[in-house]
């Protein structure tokens, strides 16, 4: 066994439980024993059980004098354990736990947590926590310590983490290797990487949890960026590709931008012009472009896919759903059709020959190994912010080395995108088209409400338009609270406020059918205002919609409130944002108040970054595959530092062998369905 070894291997109480670790992350022993705790419970003060006080929540530690089961007059049942040392005896007290009496015995010496509470004379633990020891110097794991605690989940409580995690360490914290250089270590005082794994999970002390904190923080972003540097140096000069011919096809570039029935925005040509670039040179592209929904993306991959089709290539253009893919389609059809270029929808249902066409749009579907390509030269993949090295893989199966170009409208900000993706180009569409009217956005403070409102009647009335009600962020998921909180909002607004117009409501706990159902209504414009929970914001597309009002905007983080801003601001009309909030905490307002200004995600997300830290803004990063798990992107001097450290230890990077061999196991390799 070692670290890579699956955790359903580790034993099996791990088995058992492999679906709930999974659930957790968990799929490896190096996964188990990388789980660290998110804060520790301070039972370290042991007490003399003659100094306990009624009220205090102490550990005491003596051997067992008597146990008992009490059977009450309603029906409960107690079992109690006399516990004496040197100084007095006291009554520990579970509650309906008949299973204690079966492991507590007489003359076994126990270490208990709990709250003292005093029945006339007797002093009673409500007991918390209990462990059975050898004796008073054996080692103690669930109490008179700093006691880890993890993130549960059903069926996986924190003691049993806390177990195996005993259980794992005893047999595994000699063997866990060092792979950073000893220099490396001295120079930025971290302390030995299987001492930080023991010490985050069973410190003696906080400032032994911190070192150890610190150790696996710096692993974690030390080991991303080398890792991307290695692929980037990989990439640059084991790739040989296909480079496009690009001179000779000026005219017809020409030709088809000057087609278009807008003008390219500049941020557009740049990047187009950092494509053609890449496209050109014998290294394949490895190019994201970044841009908010509806900065033009499309049209730029288009322009790419015209020279693959110019240079006597096929193309393929990847979307995570089928919705999307059948979206893109049908733009690509009317971009390039005209053009002679024959385009395919790939879905995996319809058997199509791919050596028919030029361009092929689907979704995961073309990795099958029954898709063959001929003479692939360009692929793009649009949201899928790390297409694994994996699938990368298999389409180079497919072809020789094609060239990438991933593309997203996540709101990354420039430090976390050098952080994770630092293999990458950057091409950033940070300008929206022309005689798109920005939305414009107010900060509303509480004083001002009942004149939002009616300002929204007015305007309602007045130009025909519509009117989205987002209601305040309560919980991260859909659950009852919200559904209750904002049902009564739709009642409040519905009665008090709006009682001339009519109103629909929308929450993530109606059937698919009544959803469907209410936003036809609206986009039929017979609601004049939706009110919904945060959660239903992503995919809803009306037009006619120009006013968005967002209540307890402090709850949000700023990217997030940009994303539901770019609700409305899809027409010509101009469109508005109102921001209710009642908090008077001027850094609120003030942060709230970027929104008025800036129009740009990446932008608003980076200052989220600096302002509230990366937690709340884009959960999917930060949790999802790509996220760090003990690191936090907004750890700036830590992310500079172990920039540093990977440009430094890169120059010799084979003098480290085991060093390179970590990075290497570090890809994630993914699973591609079939
Ligand atoms: P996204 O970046 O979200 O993928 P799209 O490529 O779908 O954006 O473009 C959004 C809309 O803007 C499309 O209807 C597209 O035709 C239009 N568009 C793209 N570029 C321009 C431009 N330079 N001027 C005007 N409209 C544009
Ligand atoms: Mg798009």
């Amino acid at each position: 066994m070692d670290l890579k070894t699956p955790i359903k291997d580790a034993g099996l109480t791990f088995r058992m439980h492999a679906r709930q670790l999974e659930k957790l992350g968990i799929t490896t022993v190096e996964d188990f024993l990388l789980y660290c705790p998110y804060r520790y419970e301070d039972l370290s003060v042991i007490s003399k059980i003659g100094d306990t006080q009624p009220g205090e929540k102490v550990t005491i530690q003596g051997k067992v004098f008597d146990t008992k089961a009490i059977f009450t007059k309603r029906h409960f049942n107690l079992q109690k354990v006399i516990v004496f040392d040197e100084t007095g005896e006291i009554e520990c007290t579970w509650f309906n736990q008949k299973y204690i009496l079966t492991q507590i015995k007489k003359g076994n010496f126990v270490s208990v947590s709990g709250k003292v509470d005093s029945v006339g004379r007797t002093k009673t633990l409500l007991v918390t926590d209990y462990e059975i020891l050898q004796n008073e110097n054996d080692i103690s794991f669930h109490t008179g310590r700093l006691v880890p605690v993890y993130s549960e989940t059903r069926g996986l409580s924190s003691k049993w983490i806390r177990n195996r995690m005993r259980d794992l360490l005893e047999k595994h914290a000699k063997t866990i290797n060092e792979y950073l250089p000893e220099k490396l270590l001295a120079e930025n005082h971290l302390i030995k990487l299987s001492d930080a794994i023991s010490r985050i999970h069973f410190p003696v002390s906080l400032e032994e949890s911190e070192s150890a904190r610190e150790r696996l923080s710096f692993d974690e972003l030390f080991l991303t960026q080398l890792g991307s540097k290695i692929r980037k140096k990989d990439w640059e000069t084991k790739k040989i590709g296909f480079p496009f011919e690009i001179e000779k096809f000026q005219a017809d570039i020409q030709k088809f931008w000057e087609n278009l029935p807008f003008e390219l925005t500049g941020a557009q040509m740049r990047s187009i012009h950092e494509i053609l670039a890449d496209l050109n040179s014998k290294t394949p592209m490895n190019r994201m472009l970044q841009g908010d929904v509806g900065s033009g993306k499309t049209v730029v991959a288009a322009v790419a896919l015209y020279i693959s089709y110019l240079n006597s290539f096929q193309s393929v253009f990847m979307a995570p759903t089928e919705i999307l893919a059948n979206q893109h389609f049908e733009t690509l059809e009317r971009l390039l059709k005209p053009l002679g270029i024959k385009i395919a929808l790939f879905t995996g249902k319809k058997k199509l020959n791919i050596a028919d066409f030029d361009i092929a749009v689907g979704t995961h579907a073309l990795l099958q190994k029954t898709v063959e390509f001929k003479n692939l030269g360009l692929v793009i993949v649009d949201e899928q912010q790390r297409f694994g090295v994996e699938q990368r893989a298999i389409l180079r199966e497919k072809s020789k080395n094609p060239h990438f170009l991933t593309m997203t409208a996540t709101p990354i900000p420039r430090t976390v995108f050098l952080t994770l993706y630092g293999d990458l180009q950057l091409s950033f569409l940070d300008e929206m088209p022309h005689g798109r009217k920005i939305v414009k956005t107010w900060l509303v403070p509480e004083e001002k409400r009942t004149g939002g409102y009616e300002w929204i009647e007015k305007h309602i009335k007045e130009e025909k338009t519509q009117a989205f009600i987002v209601c305040p962020f309560i919980e991260e998921s859909e659950n009852m609270t919200t559904v209750k909180a904002a049902a009564k909002e739709f009642e409040y607004l519905s009665k008090e406020i709006f009682p001339h117009l009519k109103l629909g409501l929308l929450h993530g706990k109606m059937k698919s059918k009544e959803k469907d159902e209410v936003l036809e209504q609206f986009r039929q414009g017979k609601t004049d205002i939706l009110v919904a929970t945060p959660v239903v914001e992503v995919g809803i597309d009306i037009p006619n919609a120009t006013i968005m009002l967002i209540e307890a905007a402090d709850r949000f983080g700023l990217a997030q409130l940009h994303q539901l801003r770019g609700r409305v601001g899809r027409s010509e009309e101009q469109s508005y944002c109102l921001l209710f909030t009642e908090s008077k905490n001027p850094k609120t307002t003030e942060r709230l108040k970027y929104l008025e200004r800036s129009h740009v995600g990446a932008e608003l997300a980076e200052l989220d970054l600096k302002l509230r830290g990366p937690g709340d803004m884009f959960g999917t990063l930060q949790h999802g595959k790509d996220g760090l798990k003990i690191a936090s992107l907004s750890n700036f001097p830590l992310i500079e530092k172990t920039r540093l450290a990977a440009e430094k230890t890169f120059e010799n990077i084979e003098s480290y062998p085991l060093l390179r061999k970590k990075v290497e196991s570090n890809i994630i390799h993914k699973v591609t369905p079939d």
